[in-house]
């Protein structure tokens, strides 16, 4: 006997973790009368996205969530079809026209650039690159990094930016307990670099770094890490004049404050973060050689370029200043993100995660996002149907 209530057949593209916390949204929101089968498409031959290629090895606790991806994986509704690309193995269209629902959660995977001169130099790197070449991602073993230089700087005051830095800057006997890629270990023991230097272009207070992650620097057993008392004491000043401060930057604030006042081990390995600093120009001939800076200032509550610049002699400069979405036939792209109304694409496609609201937030905020995709998505299935 058919049961007079339908299963929804639902295509989840992308196996990262926006797409693991849509599959669990729907699997929770089933009832007697509705009920949902769960094909979640992937590119990749594995699943769990930036869980596996963008967090930190020396960060496993934060991977501890793909157990609950695990869970999800078991239920009886769900299936992983993995090495399927969608816009080469399969179109949008089809998935539209097989599925009653289609929900994107394909990330952002490209890496913003500067804009600047010099940025196609050699070893001038996107934290898209190098994050995924240093946690085993496949389409990244093969980029080209080289660590021969003594001094690397890595643009943008936000926590790829102190992953990337970290990375660098680490004692690589502390990565050997990691999952860090086999390939990337091994360049990082025979590296020269001994000088990490991360550049914010507006002040202290308007870095993107969260307090534990500022809090887990003074914890590196052999690198020292600096930051200018100076810029803390004038952020200090001028946050003092604000009125009011929010917990997070007033946590943010104190643990650079720690840093700044922190006795130093005097070790080789140096990470500075220098703030006020924005890059203008890559020098070098064929490879980078060198990045020039001008100097900002804050005021009246706006950061604005002085005369200043200065520059710094370097080998290796990765920026990690944010991601966008890639294109897909089908859909469009609105400042790298996929166009969306509130997670609505168009006609049944829906989108969650990176690619719909930018790169912003940590694992977590995907859950509460695709709670919300999954939530107008079951309104709409409610909603009598109008011919399209
Ligand atoms: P982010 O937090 O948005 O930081 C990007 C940084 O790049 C900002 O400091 C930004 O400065 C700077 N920037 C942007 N354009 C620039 C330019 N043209 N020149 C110089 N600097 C520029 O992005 P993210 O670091 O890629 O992180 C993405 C998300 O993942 C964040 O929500 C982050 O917290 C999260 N994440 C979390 C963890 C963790 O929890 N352990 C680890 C990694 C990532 P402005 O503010 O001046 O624009």
């Amino acid at each position: 006997m058919s049961s007079k209530y339908k299963t929804y057949k639902v295509a989840i593209i992308g196996a990262g973790p926006a797409g693991y916390f849509t599959a669990q949204a729907f699997q929770k929101a089933q009832t007697y009368e509705l009920s949902f089968a769960i094909d979640m498409i992937e590119r990749l031959p594995t699943p769990w996205g930036l869980v596996r290629s963008g967090v930190a090895p020396d960060h496993p606790k934060i991977k501890t969530v793909s157990k609950v991806f695990e869970k999800i994986a078991k239920e009886p509704n769900f299936r992983l079809f993995a090495n399927v690309e969608l816009g080469k193995d399969i179109s949008l269209k089809d998935l539209r026209d097989q599925y009653d629902v289609v929900v994107l959660a394909t990330g952002a995977s490209k890496g913003r650039k500067l804009g600047i001169k010099g940025e196609g130099l050699a070893n001038v790197l996107t934290s898209a690159e190098f994050v995924p070449w240093y946690n085993s991602h496949p389409d990244y073993v093969q980029t080209q990094v080289d660590l021969s230089c003594d001094t690397a700087v890595v643009i943008g005051a936000g926590n790829v930016a102190m992953d990337v830095a970290r990375i660098l800057a680490i004692d690589p006997i502390e990565l050997d307990p990691t999952d860090v890629a086999e390939h990337a270990l091994a360049k990082l023991k025979q590296s020269n670099i001994r000088t990490i230097i991360i550049c914010g272009r507006r002040g202290p207070e308007h870095a993107a770094f969260t307090a534990p992650e500022l809090r887990d620097l003074p914890k590196l057993e052999n690198t020292d890490v600096f930051i200018d008392s100076k810029q803390i004491e004038d952020a200090i000043k001028r946050i003092s004049e604000l009125d009011e401060i929010e917990k997070d930057l007033k946590n943010n604030i104190e643990a650079m404050r720690l840093i700044a006042e922190q006795q130093k081990k005097a070790v080789a390995r140096k990470l500075e973060i220098k703030f006020l600093s924005a890059p203008v120009e890559i020098k070098g001939d064929g490879k980078v050689a060198e990045i020039v800076f001008t100097v900002n200032k804050v005021e009246g509550g706006k950061v604005v370029a002085t005369k200043d610049t200065f520059s710094v002699k370097t080998g290796l400069v990765v920026t990690a200043i944010g991601y966008d979405s890639i294109e897909y036939p089908g859909v469009s792209i609105e400042s790298g993100r996929i166009s969306n109304i509130a997670g609505h694409v168009e006609h049944n496609v829906y989108v969650t995660g990176w690619a719909k609201r930018g790169p912003t937030g940590v694992i977590g905020t995907n859950k509460s996002d695709s709670n919300d995709v999954v939530d107008l998505v079951i309104e709409s299935l409610k909603e009598p149907k109008t011919s399209e």
